[in-house]
């Protein structure tokens, strides 16, 4: 008698995730801004009225020094 040892796979299940939508048409925060944003958008502004945040990707910040 030998041992089974094969390996079953099996489907995958349960529910699949929704990427976290909003519901509705919402329109930019910012005064005299009426840019629609997007469902995946997180921040109440449109692109042009959100902060830009660049990503440091690698190193460190250097300090400045006044000369
Ligand atoms: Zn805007």
């Amino acid at each position: 008698m030998t041992e089974n040892t094969t390996l079953v796979g099996s489907k995958v299940s349960g529910r699949r995730r929704r990427p976290k939508a909003f519901d509705g048409v919402r329109i930019c925060a910012d005064m005299g801004c009426e840019t629609r944003l997007s469902r995946y958008n997180r921040n109440g502004t449109c692109y042009m009225h959100s902060p830009i945040v660049f990503p440091r990707v690698r190193g460190r910040d250097v300090p400045v020094i006044d000369v």
